[in-house]
């Protein structure tokens, strides 16, 4: 399946998997095609659509909670910002990505 093929693919099935977590893809299309690029080529070489902004640590344990869409795995950090951390997806009412900040967790305010 040639890079574009498979965007499309990962970007049906993603959709699919956030949408019940209350999560879409943000309203920045070109930030959506980088970004699903990005991770075609990583699926490629690793054989997972790992996260393109998180580096793997070659340790299964953690590096499986940055495939992609990791949400589950850093639900209570993502719902503070509303966002992702790479920005992929956003709470389904963000209108304006750009207005939100991406906060290390350990800097987000966790009321
Ligand atoms: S931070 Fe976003 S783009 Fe990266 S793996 Fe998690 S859900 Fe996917």
């Amino acid at each position: 399946m040639n890079v574009e093929s498979r965007k499309k693919a990962l970007h049906y099935f993603f959709g699919k998997i956030v949408d019940p977590m209350g999560y879409k893809f943000t309203p920045d299309q070109e930030l959506v095609d980088f970004l699903l690029e990005q991770e075609v080529i990583l699926e490629q070489k690793h054989g997972i659509p790992f996260c393109p902004c998180q580096g793997l640590r070659h340790d299964r344990s953690r590096d499986m909670k940055i495939v992609c869409p990791c949400i589950p795995f850093h639900r209570k950090h993502f719902d503070i910002m509303k966002r992702c951390w790479c920005g992929l997806y956003v709470h389904k009412d963000v209108t304006d990505p750009d207005s939100l900040p991406q906060l290390p967790y350990s800097e987000a305010d966790h009321e």
